[in-house]
This record gives structure tokens, C-alpha cells and sequence, in this order.
């Protein structure tokens, strides 16, 4: 159990805010993907309309490793939220031992990755962060499984609770009491890094099926020939006993191309026939079809991973297919972050789901149930705190 918004009295309180502030930008820095920004309003309106005196936002972009790094500033990003909340943000040169003018109501600290103690985890940087404030909200989902110094370092030194959507993200990606049937769809390039998450997922869902890359290694380790796709050969062995579980479904016909590009010459066989010279990119008709058969009777659908390498247009309809249908079914759909969630918004989607997450590692933890170590903070905080 850990504490959210209303277990506080903002009014004339000053807030730390730990917002997920490492969006996309492009060479011109501008940012091309503000859903995480878009999810954090809501707390920030909250922190406002709550009488807050002074709401300090703190984050960090990209990977810095201690130094000052000019395009990794978050000048941007204070603009963009500005806009957002359509309010005025004073952006500040650092994000320790500054001045704070009280007559502004949102601040943006530099990025907190410019001093390497905020990944070290350094108590004493911590606690000039925690400082500048009488309360801390935790609302950085995609990074709350770092042990870093704004996400748990800072909760030794004051009394903390979770933003909206953290609260939401952990509500939903939480499938303990989740309405069965269970179907999960699961895309990997590697089954290696998702092991843990099929594990956990075979023992919870009643189908899980499989697409992306990592479907031919299932297909190599039963002696099919898989041409030049994607096989992680150290990981054949546990293919095969993980075949044995009559949960997993794989595709019944995957489009093959000689090479990848949108100009590439594509064929669409079974997985048994593969041509020697070709790669599996995506699933086929005859596949899409299975899944959307096993997924009409859901009642709750849990995605992570693409169905192919959706990133080009030629290899992405097994994604988009799956996507939209899902979008037109009751059940609650559960998207876990990272590039199943980029996919669902290109489509423009999100608000056909249930849920789609703003985090990939973060969101992968919390499905293979581990306590992310921001949370564990929290909770430790209402005794420390009390
Ligand atoms: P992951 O990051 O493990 O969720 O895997 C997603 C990545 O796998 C995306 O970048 C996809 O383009 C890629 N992917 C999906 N299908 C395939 C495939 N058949 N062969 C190679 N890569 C793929």
C-alpha cells in the first residue's frame, strides 16, 4: 500500500515533482512524441488546483553520465509543458543548490542526470533535492524501478506519494484479479528478454500468443529450416520445453521478404517452409485471423511486443490488424509500454484501449511481478512518515 494524491493537504505546500520527462526529440529538437508529457496534466492540474504554492518539477533526458551536455537540456521540454498546461514554467540553470523565486508557480530543474549522484543514488544529493520542498509526488512511472536519487533517494527526507498516473499504471498493469479469460499477445526480438515475462504470463493467462521475432527460434528448435530470420540459437533448448505448453499458440503463416526494405519481394508460406534465403518479418492473414478468433472471447487482453517489424510500413499489418481489432472488442485491454504503445498511438488507438502505458522496462517489471523500486519507497514511506 503506498500513498496517492488525496492522502495529502497540498494548500500553500511546496511539491517536488518526479515527472517522466525524457520524450523524443529530433535533430532540431523538437519533440516528437508528448504522450508522457500529455499524462503528467493531470497531476499537475491537481497539484494546482489544490492550492500548491509551488509545484518543482525535476527529470532527466537522455544519458548524460554526469556532464553537462547542451542538447540534452530540458529547455524543450519546459516549453512544451508550458504549452500543455498553459501555463508559464520557469526553466532554472541547475537542479542543486539554486534559487527558487517563490513568486513563480511551476519550476523545471535541469536535468538531474547532469550530476552523476543522481544515478549513484547519492543521499547527500538527495536530500539538497528534497530541500527545496515539503512534499514529494512520485509520477515518473517509465523510471520507477530505478534506484536512483529521484525516484527512492529522495523519499528518505520527506513525506511522499504517487501522481495519478503512477497510481493508474500500477491499478492496471496489476492482472492478479484480472476477468478471465486472459489472452496475452506477446512480440519479442528476443525470447531471452522476455523469459520472465512468459513465465509469469503462462501461470496467470489462459493463451498467450506469440509473434515478432522471437517466434522463429519456437520454429528452429523443432527443426524447421527458418531461412535468415531472427534465431537466438542460445535459447533453443528453452523454445522447446516452453512448446510443450499447450497455452502458447504460434503462427500458422508468416510473410517473408528477401530483404529488409518497403521495396522488398515478399511471399507469404508457412512457417514449416520458409525459403533459405528469406526472413520471417510479420505474421500472416491465415494468423491474424486465429488471433482474432481466440481474442473475441477475452475478457481481458494483455499486448507487449509487435507482432513484426511494424517500424515499416510492408512488414506492419499483422500490428495494425490485431490493434484495430482489439480497439472494437469490450475487453479490458492492457497495453504494456515500449513499442506496442508507439504502434497503438501512430494509429491513433489510444483511447480505444484500456490502458497503454507510458513505460517499457518499468511496465515489463510490473507484469512480471516485481515491486519497482520506487514503489517499495513509497510504501516505506507512510512508516517513516507517518
Ligand atoms: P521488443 O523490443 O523485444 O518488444 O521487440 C520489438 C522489436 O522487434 C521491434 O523493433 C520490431 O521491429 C522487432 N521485430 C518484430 N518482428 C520481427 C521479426 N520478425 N524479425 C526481426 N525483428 C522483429
Amino acid at each position: 500500500m503506498f500513498r496517492t494524491l488525496n492522502n495529502f493537504i497540498f494548500t500553500d505546500k511546496r511539491v517536488l515533482l518526479r515527472l517522466d520527462i525524457d520524450v523524443p526529440l529530433n535533430e532540431n529538437r523538437e519533440i516528437e512524441d508528448d504522450y508522457r508529457l500529455l499524462k503528467a496534466l493531470p497531476t499537475l492540474k491537481y497539484l494546482e488546483e489544490n492550492g500548491t504554492k509551488q509545484i518543482i518539477i525535476i527529470g532527466h533526458v537522455g544519458r548524460p553520465k554526469g556532464k553537462v551536455v547542451d542538447s540534452l537540456k530540458v529547455n524543450p521540454i519546459a516549453n512544451k509543458l508550458s504549452k500543455l498546461l498553459n501555463h508559464e514554467i520557469l526553466k532554472l540553470d541547475d537542479c542543486i543548490n539554486i534559487e527558487i523565486p517563490i513568486s513563480s508557480k511551476f519550476v523545471m530543474l535541469e536535468n538531474l542526470r547532469f550530476h552523476i549522484e543522481e544515478r549513484n543514488n547519492d543521499e547527500n544529493f538527495a536530500k539538497k533535492l528534497a530541500s527545496l520542498a515539503d512534499i514529494f509526488v512520485l509520477e515518473s512511472f517509465a523510471n520507477s524501478h530505478r534506484d536512483h536519487a529521484s525516484i527512492t533517494g529522495v523519499q528518505k527526507f520527506l513525506p511522499s506519494c504517487a501522481g495519478l498516473q503512477l497510481t493508474k499504471e500500477i491499478d492496471n498493469l496489476n492482472i492478479t484479479n484480472a476477468n478471465k479469460p486472459i489472452i496475452a499477445l506477446l512480440g519479442a526480438a528476443k525470447i531471452a528478454d522476455k523469459i520472465n515475462l512468459i513465465n509469469k504470463l503462462l501461470k496467470k493467462v489462459d493463451k498467450l500468443l506469440l509473434g515478432g521475432g522471437a517466434i522463429f527460434t519456437f520454429f528452429k528448435a523443432t527443426g524447421d529450416d527458418v531461412g535468415k530470420s531472427l534465431v537466438d540459437n542460445e535459447h533453443l533448448n528453452l523454445a522447446k520445453e516452453l512448446l510443450a505448453n499447450p497455452k502458447i499458440i504460434l503462427p500458422d503463416d508468416i510473410v517473408c521478404a528477401n530483404e529488409i526494405s518497403e521495396n522488398a519481394k515478399t511471399v507469404i508460406v508457412s512457417p514449416h517452409e520458409i525459403p533459405h534465403t528469406y526472413i520471417g518479418l510479420d505474421i500472416g492473414k491465415k494468423t491474424i485471423e486465429k488471433y482474432k478468433n481466440i481474442l473475441k472471447d477475452a475478457k481481458t487482453i494483455i499486448w507487449n511486443g509487435p507482432m513484426g517489424m511494424f517500424e515499416i510500413d510492408k512488414f506492419a499489418a499483422g500490428t495494425k490488424e490485431i490493434a484495430n481489432y482489439i480497439a472494437t472488442l469490450d475487453a479490458k485491454s492492457i497495453i504494456g509500454g515500449g513499442d506496442t504503445a508507439s504502434a497503438i498511438r501512430h494509429l491513433g488507438l489510444e483511447n480505444k484501449f484500456s490502458h497503454v502505458s507510458t513505460g517499457g522496462g518499468a511496465a515489463l517489471k510490473l507484469l512480471e511481478g516485481e515491486t519497482l523500486a520506487g514503489i517499495k519507497a513509497l510504501e516505506e514511506n507512510i512508516i517513516k512518515f507517518d
